[in-house]
């Protein structure tokens, strides 16, 4: 092993004793911090210590700031995969352990239903380039926490938003499964694109604020920094473990700019086609132009997550809206406009085949009130729209069905554990701990530098609290193990290429 070498296996080893320690640092804070926690941390870095001379880690760093955890990744396909799984172990573990008890309480399967239908439908269908990535991640993960997950855990926690709310309705309903429960497809995000006359320097401006659960939210604190060996550059927020941002905000180094929002109430699967989260990956690394982006979506859509995808392409200042249904989908796209998401379709097509219960006239709900308040909002500023207004929009709490600022299940920045109404559309019963739980915002000249900023918690800067809120809502009860408090950092600005926060200065 030379001196660079040398240098470089002490640096991964630094980051991972310092990520090991924060941990448990982070642990040791909570009611439930152990000896336990302390004997695991040990071991994690006795065996980071062992498995650091990897030379698959080779290029991959990792630090925290604002309440993110930032990695760069980088490589083929299985060093990328290696790196993510070895540098975010704790957090995978973690993640894993909140996602998977969710979708086993709202679906009432066992686990090993999701491991089979990840096996025998997912996998088979998956690129070898991201089969390699997911094999990947095992292995890191393994090496590092001595972590029992296999590749088909690793899948089906992949596929958390289509595996219980897209597959499992299509399939109760296919086998005429008797009481099966209620699952509906998941309202996720508000988000917009601008351009043209409608931005203050006349080119893009993206943002998004992400929607779900409390407890899977605030687990969704991921930068991905990713230089692939194929394909451009990307730069995402993300979750750890999972191979595309499944939020969505990301940028990638050819000009691509995307985002969306889910199409509220759809209804569909098609288990002949490719995996939602696979295709959204591949559509962030490959594409270089909206229409390339489209043809990646479609290519053996099956149904799952679906969204209302809004891109940009900084080349050329043009924004689009992609409305993917299974049955039915369609593409807008302007040099000069502006185009909102807060989870609803509008092509009357994909709402009649797609979305035959959503109700685009109910102005109470929270994606139409929503709708109402982007509308509003987004024209008070046309000509004035930048990254730094767009902060604030994402922290709105303007309810325009009752006219009044109140943070709720209607408001841009949703705070549904504060509404008696919860969402009826989603099934997020009253009070439901879940609502915007990270912002992210950019504009061209920032995507030119891959570079855009991003808020941990609440766009508005509002906390929420596990612990009174578990006391005052027994109903929730049930997540206790995995809920935490959320509570908001600065928006701060992450780029491709970071090494540290310290970096920055020199
Ligand atoms: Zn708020």
């Amino acid at each position: 092993m030379g001196a660079d070498s040398m240098r470089r296996a002490a640096a991964v080893l630094l980051v991972i004793l310092g990520g090991a320690a924060l941990w448990w640092a982070g642990s040791g804070a909570q009611a439930s911090a152990s000896a336990n926690d302390a004997m695991v941390a040990t071991i994690a870095v006795a065996r980071g210590r062992a498995a650091s001379n990897d030379p698959r880690l080779k290029g991959a760093s990792r630090f925290e700031e604002g309440g993110w955890i930032y990695v760069h990744l980088e490589g083929d396909p299985g060093a990328r995969g290696y790196q993510h799984g070895y540098l975010l172990a704790p957090e995978i573990e973690d993640g894993f352990a909140a996602v998977s008890a969710g979708m086993m309480h709202s679906t009432q399967r066992d686990w090993e239903f999701f491991r089979k239908a990840a096996h025998e439908m997912l996998w088979p269908k998956i690129d070898a380039e991201y089969q390699q990535e997911l094999q990947g991640i095992v292995e890191g993960l393994r090496t590092r926490t001595g972590s029992k997950l296999d590749v088909d855990d690793i899948v089906a926690f992949n596929a958390f938003e289509e595996l219980p709310d897209y597959y499992l309705p299509w399939l109760n309903k296919w086998q005429k499964a008797a009481n099966a429960p209620n699952l509906k497809s998941p309202g996720n995000c508000s988000a917009f694109v601008a351009t043209g006359s409608w931005t203050k320097d006349g080119q893009i401006v993206m943002a998004h604020n992400n929607w779900t659960s409390y407890r899977n939210g605030e687990r969704w604190r991921i930068v991905f920094d990713i230089a692939p060996k194929n394909g451009y550059r990307i730069l995402m927020d993300g979750f750890p473990g999972v191979i595309a941002s499944d939020d969505d905000f990301g940028i990638n180094s050819d000009g691509l700019m995307v985002t969306e929002t889910t199409i509220t109430q759809f209804e569909g699967w098609d288990p002949n086609g490719k995996a939602e989260f696979v295709r959204a990956r591949k559509a962030l690394q490959y594409a270089g132009s909206i229409d390339e982006y489209a043809r990646i979506m479609l290519d053996g859509n099956n149904g799952g997550y679906a969204n209302d995808w809004l891109l940009g392409d900084r080349k050329t200042g043009e924004i689009a809206q992609l409305e993917l249904g299974l049955k039915a989908h369609k593409l807008w796209r302007t040099k000069d406009g502006v185009l909102s998401g807060s989870n609803w379709a509008r092509d009357p097509k994909v709402l009649k085949e797609d979305t035959p219960q959503f109700d685009p006239n109910n102005k109470e709900s929270s994606p139409n009130a929503r709708r109402a308040r982007w509308e509003e909002l987004l024209a008070e500023n046309k000509g004035k729209i930048d990254v730094a207004l767009a902060e604030r929009m994402l922290g709105d709490h303007s309810d325009t069905a009752q006219k009044k600022e109140e943070p709720n299940e209607r408001t841009l920045c949703g705070h549904v554990d504060g509404s008696s109404r919860g969402v009826k559309e989603w099934e997020w019963q009253a009070y439901y701990p879940g609502g915007a739980v990270q912002g992210k915002a950019t504009d061209a000249t920032m995507a030119k530098e891959m570079r855009f900023v991003a808020r941990m918690g609440h766009p508005c800067g509002g906390d929420f609290l596990a612990k009174p809120f578990l006391a005052a809502h027994p109903e929730f009860a049930w997540e206790e193990p995995y809920l935490r408090d959320m509570k908001a950092g600065p928006w701060t600005e992450f780029r491709s290429g970071q090494v540290s926060k310290e970096s920055d200065k020199n």
